[in-house]
């Protein structure tokens, strides 16, 4: 069987370290901004503590070393003729999405981040909060800040049916919120997208990028059970996509995974929409480079959705897809995030 040593042999950036960690193998002098990041007390579940200290992270997001293909996103191997059919899939997705939020849970703490920030030159990480209709994380986001002002940026979450919304909104940006995190998807929206366009409506008054995670994994509907499908494909991208529409053209929105498997959907709306962003993170080489070919790099954001993944898979995918061209790595890898921020 492959060991994770024998895979990072084959890869230019990547690397093990002490811990046997993925962590990038460069050189170089890199500015780093990772613009999609969490940490244990943004989560919507009952929040841990950040200073916990010895905590390991498990990354069950990461598909097994047999079944790992980094040159396509989500970095799973297809497996043709899979069965997705029935309850197990749908109890086997359920087990691993509790798993995932546990181990985020666990090891999201201060020590794991600045360990990897360190092992992977990261210099700031974007900490986007997910809040539910019961929990607005906002401010806990706010309070890491707070403990490390040079380390993080963070976004508030809001939930659109979170009835102090438009207050909540304009307080969090004065408190010093950069921009606006959102998971949601169709089935939580009951298809109805009007409160969520008032929520954008209210980030654009306020001058805040909106983030939201965009799109999902592949998956053959003829061998999908019609409730895994639904769920799957709750999050995909022309949902969100089609509402910019509505939106005034400077509205700043940024396509979270670049879409996953979609990303060539996102590419036509960034020709589409103009103040439209993508953050990277999940993408390939491959993906990525198809990116820049058709939007250009101006545009584009790195990020690794740590804890859930390593910071350093994502970011060994974007030096790889700008070796030739270290003015597009030097956008994607903070300069873009900079001009978003206002930190330039
Ligand atoms: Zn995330």
């Amino acid at each position: 069987m492959l060991t994770r040593q024998e895979l990072v042999q084959a890869e230019k950036y990547l690397k093990l370290n002490e811990s046997g960690e993925f962590v990038i193998d460069t050189d170089e002098d890199l500015e780093i901004i990772d613009f999609h990041t969490h940490m244990c007390n943004v989560l919507p579940i009952k929040h841990s503590n950040p200073k916990s200290k010895g905590n390991k992270l498990t990354f069950p997001t990461l598909p097994p070393i047999e079944k790992t293909d980094f040159s396509v996103p989500y970095w799973t191997k297809e497996e043709l003729n899979i069965n997705r059919k029935g309850i197990m899939p749908i109890f086997h997705y359920a087990q691993n999405a509790y798993a995932v939020l546990q181990d985020m849970k666990k090891g999201g703490t201060y020590d794991n981040c600045f360990k990897s920030q360190a092992d992977n030159k990261i210099g700031i990480n974007v900490v986007l909060p997910l809040s539910t209709k019961k929990c607005d994380c906002s401010p806990e986001a706010l309070r890491i800040v707070a403990d490390y002002p040079n380390r993080f940026i963070a976004f508030c979450s809001v939930h659109p049916d979170d009835p102090e919304m438009e207050e909540k909104i304009v307080k969090y940006k004065a408190l010093g919120a950069k921009g606006f995190k959102l998971k949601i998807s169709d089935i939580e929206l009951k298809n109805d997208f009007k409160p969520l366009i008032r929520l954008f409506r209210t980030c654009h008054e306020a001058e805040l990028p909106v983030i939201l995670h965009t799109g999902s994994i592949p998956v053959d509907q003829e061998r999908t059970s019609k409730l895994l499908w639904k769920f799957l494909r709750s999050t995909r991208v022309e949902l969100f996509g089609r509402l910019l529409e509505e939106m005034p053209k400077d509205f700043v929105f940024i396509f979270g995974h670049s879409g996953v498997c979609e990303y060539k959907r996102v590419a036509e709306y960034l020709k589409r929409f103009p103040a439209t962003y993508a953050e990277v993170s999940s993408q390939s080489q491959h993906s990525i480079k198809y990116l820049i070919d058709e939007v250009g790099y101006e545009r584009l954001l790195f990020g690794s959705d740590w804890p859930a993944l390593p910071q350093a898979i994502t970011l060994s995918r974007v030096l790889m897809a700008t070796a030739e061209n270290k003015e597009a790595r030097d956008h994607i890898l903070s300069k873009n995030a900079k001009r978003l921020l206002n930190q330039a």
